[in-house]
């Protein structure tokens, strides 16, 4: 049975802002499935429908065979959230944060009594899980969130923007232990983010969401493999579908190549990058040239016409 199932699962919030637009995709057992899209793509209404805080307007989800909206309490049981925003006390210990949240789920308190302290030396708070939170730096209070959140035993754990709003050296110790979370075969997470680097090192798979949409769902390897092992990028002054067109004549581009504003994107398949080059120079196409790897935001850009980082 896949983990989490969903179904032509659709979003319409009052006033017409249709969010999300009938999406269908399922995460197997173990899997760490990505949602990757900008702010706005319909990222945290997936997840709210998800966690049965927002009702789908049409189509299904199940987490572990559960109905989200007609076996809602289930649905809620077998999974977990970290929100973006905190919702640990502050004024309570690392400890007590962690028994409260376990004897609200019903977690048996001998039971808790040895996976707390587990927990807490998992995600290194062993030493700190007897001062207040508000005692915490930003990455110990995050990584209190996450053990909060599997203090139930659950399934499926979603993270919502788990990284967002952290300072780089944060963010690299928190993926660390998101990476972790992997080595726990028998959980399933689902993570919201609009960073690629973020979505490429952690996910088995990834969901290009774009306005409401998936636009494409694979391995972040298959997704980068679609464009070939190397790029080249130029900026045409003059007119981009002249450009393209001659690039095409030349046998320097393919179908793929594509163009967002003056920026031109040619995957090379095969092609060396100083061959390319030196066609586009002899087109007199020149502008800046650069030749590089693709990436996640090249995907996005092909399928969408926009940068994901822009956008974010
Ligand atoms: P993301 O998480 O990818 O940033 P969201 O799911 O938050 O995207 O938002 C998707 C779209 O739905 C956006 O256009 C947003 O403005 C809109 N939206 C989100 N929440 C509400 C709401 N409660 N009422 C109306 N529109 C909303």
């Amino acid at each position: 049975m896949n983990a989490i199932e969903v179904t032509k699962l659709s979003k319409t919030y009052p006033g017409g802002v249709a969010a999300v637009k009938g999406i269908d995709f399922a995460v197997a057992a173990g899997e760490v499935f990505g949602l990757l899209g900008p702010n706005g793509a319909g990222k945290s209404t997936t997840v709210g429908m998800l966690t049965t805080t927002i009702e789908p307007s049409s189509g299904s989800a199940r987490l572990a065979g559960f109905d989200v909206a007609e076996e809602p309490l289930d649905a809620r049981r077998v999974s977990s959230v970290v929100f973006q925003d905190p919702v640990v006390d502050r004024s309570l210990t690392g400890r007590r944060n962690l028994e409260i949240h376990a004897r609200l789920w019903g977690v048996e308190p001998r039971e808790a009594e040895g996976w707390i302290p587990e927990l807490a030396a998992t995600f290194g708070l062993a030493d700190l899980v007897d001062r207040p939170a508000g005692t915490y730096s930003g990455g110990q209070r995050r990584r209190l969130e996450i053990a909060r959140a599997l203090v139930s035993h659950p399934r499926v754990l979603f993270l919502d923007e788990p990284t967002v709003g952290l300072d780089p050296r944060i963010r690299a110790e928190l993926l660390e232990v998101i990476a972790g979370l992997r080595s726990r075969s028998e959980l399933t997470v689902l993570l919201t983010t609009h960073y690629l680097e973020e979505a490429e090192r952690l996910c088995d798979r990834v969901a290009i969401i774009h306005a409401g949409r998936i636009v494409a769902l694979d391995t972040p390897a298959a997704l980068l493999a679609g464009l070939g092992r190397q790029l080249v990028e130029l900026r045409v002054d003059g007119s981009v579908s002249s450009a393209l067109a001659a690039l095409r004549d030349r046998g320097v581009a393919g179908e793929d190549a594509f163009a967002v504003g003056s920026r031109v994107t040619v995957p090379l398949h095969g092609h060396s990058s100083s061959e390319a080059i030196a066609a586009i120079h002899d087109l007199g196409l020149a502008g800046a040239i650069s030749a590089r790897e693709p990436t996640l935001d090249d995907v996005y850009l092909r399928l969408t016409g926009d940068s994901l980082a822009a956008a974010a």
